[in-house]
């Protein structure tokens, strides 16, 4: 919406004191105020002609095709996407050369040094620079995250330059046209930009293609070049996922959560996109790790993937009936590790039921010192006296068959909706 231009008045609405809202909520204003500068109109009018055809009066995602293996295929391609959306994260040669430190922030867990997929790792790599045959600990490297379905994207150029068996060609319309794949590729990945031809984007309906990578230069508009290709993928019945390529320039870890959620999610909320591909300019002060989270929170937050709990807040008020920040602190940090349970903690039962959204389980201020618990909309505990209240929380959770352990190593944090 701000993207657009559309509204007047910006909210956000914290658990914290309501004085921390106005940093986000400022930043927000400016990023929208920007759209509207000479040089971003100038990007706008440079999309070429399209027929939008969203449909603005009901709600369906887009869902593109998903990979899948061939007999013979040395790696597992279907690896390269998630189904409900996925995390592709930048990774340069140097970090192949630390291994350990690489599998954290890719968010792998490991066992004896060797990686493994987890709930919330990273689906691919993007890998602009492929190791020479010399540099041994960053081929070993590779070779451990392949086998375990992280697969490289890499340029086909690169490719071409130092060959790299199993990896996934990133290509041009032109490059795939011609059909010469590198040495040891098989798989390829089309890099569009949103300012393709007609002609151009159709081709893709008969050229092999794993999915494609939006890469929308700075010089056209993210939103309106990302939504002209998903109207012609939609009019020439053209089914790739697409995942969206940005390159932050963000100041911190705030504001590029703040831009990604303006260029990237606009888009992911409106149903347009498979994931997210964040590569993040050098000397980038936000590091790796903090980037792939921020990109699974982008997912979650657009109603895609689940990797947390998520919990809806209210702001509290002069109703609410305990501290909602420690009380949100505390019941987020043991409930924090279950993907696909939503939680409402509010404040007093005046509104706090009818703001539970859809949560699966509510915690309601009902009495000064008491809580009510909530399964759905409907109260099943009363009175509860507040110390233990949490654990009550955490018993029903597990009565509904919804509850795991946390394992030790569990290092996600929760995200956290507030709702007024
Ligand atoms: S749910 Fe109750 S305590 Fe929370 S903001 Fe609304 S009225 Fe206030």
């Amino acid at each position: 919406m701000i993207s657009d231009g559309l509204g007047d008045t910006i909210r956000v609405s914290l658990t914290e004191e309501p004085e921390r809202e106005y940093t986000p909520c400022d930043r927000l204003a400016e990023i929208g105020g920007e759209m509207t500068e000479t040089q971003m109109l100038a990007a706008q009018r440079a999309v070429p002609d399209y027929a939008d055809v969203r449909d603005i009066f009901s709600f369906s995602r887009r869902t593109g095709r998903l990979p899948v293996q061939e007999d013979g295929d040395a790696f597992d391609y279907r690896g390269l996407l998630n189904r409900d959306g996925s995390v592709i994260s930048a990774v340069g040669l140097e970090d192949l050369g630390r291994p350990q430190d690489l599998y954290q922030s890719l968010g792998c867990k490991t066992v004896v040094g060797l990686p493994f997929k987890d709930i919330a790792t990273s689906d691919a790599i993007l890998l602009r620079s492929v190791p020479d045959s010399e540099n041994t600990i960053a081929l070993q490297t590779l070779k451990r995250l392949m086998d375990v379905a992280i697969l490289p994207i890499v340029p086909m150029k690169e490719l071409l330059r130092t060959p790299l068996e199993g990896a996934v060609a990133l290509m041009t319309i032109d490059e795939l046209r011609k059909g010469d794949f590198p040495t040891g590729v098989t798989r390829a990945v089309v890099l569009l930009s949103g300012a393709e031809s007609e002609d151009d984007v159709g081709a893709l309906k008969s050229l092999t293609h794993e999915f494609i990578l939006l890469s929308v230069p700075g010089d056209l508009s993210r939103l309106h070049a990302s939504r002209r290709i998903f109207s012609l993928l939609e009019k020439l019945d053209i089914d790739s996922a697409v995942i969206h390529h940005y390159q932050p320039l963000a100041k911190d870890s705030k504001d590029f959560a703040l831009q990604l959620g303006t260029q990237v999610g606009g888009l992911l909320c409106d149903g347009l996109g498979d994931g997210v591909l964040v590569e993040p300019p050098e000397h980038f002060d936000v590091d790796p790790s903090t980037v792939r989270t921020t990109s699974f929170g982008l997912l979650q937050g657009s109603r895609m993937r689940n990797i947390k709990t998520e919990f809806v807040s209210c702001p509290s008020c002069g109703r609410t009936l305990f501290d909602l920040q420690e009380v949100t602190a505390q019941i987020s940090e043991r409930t924090g590790h279950l993907p696909g349970v939503a939680i409402a903690i509010m404040g007093c039962i005046v509104n706090g039921p009818g703001e539970m959204a859809d949560a699966d389980f509510g915690y309601v201020g009902g009495a000064p010192g008491k809580v009510d618990l909530y399964v759905g909309r409907e109260v099943v505990k009363r009175g509860i006296p507040n110390e233990g209240a949490c654990d009550a929380l955490i018993e029903l959770i597990k009565e509904h068959g919804k509850w795991k352990d946390p394992e030790p190593e569990e290092e996600e944090s929760s995200e956290l909706v507030v709702t007024a």
